[in-house]
């Protein structure tokens, strides 16, 4: 592409001039999109969007992210409108991902892609589920959300005559795929080196800022988790003090959101100003210098790391594991057990396109397939079909 080619119209902004803006304007740690690795299958590119744009839409538009918004991310989908789950989740991560990726100069239609497509692989009732396939199919090289994403990208969905998949670029696919694959994978995988793209990794530090966040926001607002037991963790607790020194008597909802707000910005200012330093002081200038880079260069400071290691072992010890949420965890690993066995006994109760899959990757991997993309409310009803409606679950 030569520099005319891209000029057009005042303000016409096709790919080649949105190429040309991000050779131009992005950082040089920066992934480009005429740079692209290519995808698995060729295909031209499109006249308006890149290659980055059209990854970050294939995946809106996948029926594995419309089943998100009916996934778990802690509280199952019936208990409140409020509560987040997995399509809320993957959108407030994805809004923190844009923000850090475009103020490094990173490509925020890669990051975003990447954060956007990052749970697809999740299985019903959160983490419950995949530990439990993980344990039905250990013998057949296990199972993990992050390598279901890519099962699900690359062979699942189901667009186009010619191949499977949403046939994304490798450096999305990149992004997905965090620490090999110890299964067979039926196509060729994303070469991983020491380090992902930065883009990749602001997409994982921005998952974990959005979902501490708003799993606290959740948890105080279902009362499993009060302002008192804050209070006297150094981090939360100075939040706590300035919204009350603010305000004389601020409605809880208000007193959540200063707090959730202010550890937020507090986590992405921190990560945006240590990520900054250390990519100039490891003196990276590429993004093939990134990915052999013997360290991660998106991080946090040492401060804001405790701050985010007091947040998440709060979380874990009195929220993940309140008595409340490991009732129904239970019950939900008995469900998503109950349905991989049901149909590994009587493989005609799955649907014919499943059964179909069986003779390619082998029933246990292909009831996987099948169990893992269903949402909790399909689990459910599923449940109830295949074990009667005695055994049916309330969670
Ligand atoms: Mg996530």
């Amino acid at each position: 592409m030569t520099p005319t080619e891209r000029v057009g119209p005042p303000g016409f902004r096709n790919r080649a001039a949105q190429e040309g803006s991000e050779s131009t304007g992005l950082a040089a740690v920066a992934s480009r999109s005429e740079c692209s690795r290519g995808r698995l299958y060729p295909e031209p590119e499109h006249e308006f969007r890149t290659a980055y744009q059209r990854d970050r839409d294939r995946v809106i538009h996948s029926r594995a992210f419309r089943r998100l918004q009916y996934k778990t991310q802690v509280f199952v989908h019936h208990e409140g409108d409020h509560y987040r789950n997995r399509l809320t989740h993957t959108l407030e991560g994805a809004q923190i991902t844009r923000t850090i990726a475009r103020v490094l100069g990173l490509n925020e239609d890669l990051a975003e892609a990447i954060a956007l497509a990052h749970d697809l692989g999740h299985t019903p009732f959160g983490h419950a589920g995949e530990r439990v396939l993980a344990e039905m199919l250990v013998s057949e090289g296990g199972f993990d959300h992050n390598r279901q994403c890519l099962r699900v990208v690359d062979l699942l969905e189901q667009r186009h005559v010619e191949y499977p998949g949403l046939n994304l670029s490798d450096e999305t696919r990149e992004g997905i795929l965090k620490h090999g694959c110890n299964w067979t994978h039926p196509v060729e995988l994303p070469e991983l080196l020491a380090q992902r793209s930065l883009e990749a990794q602001v997409a994982d530090a921005a998952d974990e800022i959005a979902y501490l966040n708003h799993d606290l926001d959740d948890a105080l607002r279902a009362e499993l988790l009060t302002f008192e037991m804050i209070e006297d963790l150094p981090h939360l607790g100075n939040l706590i003090r300035e919204v009350d020194a603010e305000y004389v008597s601020a409605p809880d909802p208000v007193r959540r959101s200063w707090i959730v707000r202010g550890m937020i910005n507090g986590l992405v200012t921190d990560l945006i100003a240590t990520s900054f330093a250390r990519i100039e002081a490891q003196g990276l200038d590429s993004p093939d210098a990134v990915r052999r880079n013997a360290t991660r260069a998106i991080s946090l400071s040492d401060e804001l790391d405790r701050a985010r290691r007091e947040l998440k072992s709060f979380l874990f010890d009195g929220f993940y594991n309140h008595p409340t949420v490991l009732s129904r965890t239970g019950r939900a690993e008995a469900v998503v057990e109950d349905l991989f066995r049901a149909f590994s006994k009587d493989p005609a109760r799955l649907p014919e396109g499943v059964r179909g899959r069986c003779g390619e990757e082998g029933e246990a991997r292909a009831i996987a397939d099948y169990v893992a993309g269903m949402t909790d409310r399909f689990a459910l009803s599923e449940h109830r079909k295949v074990l009667g409606s005695e055994h049916g679950v309330d969670l």
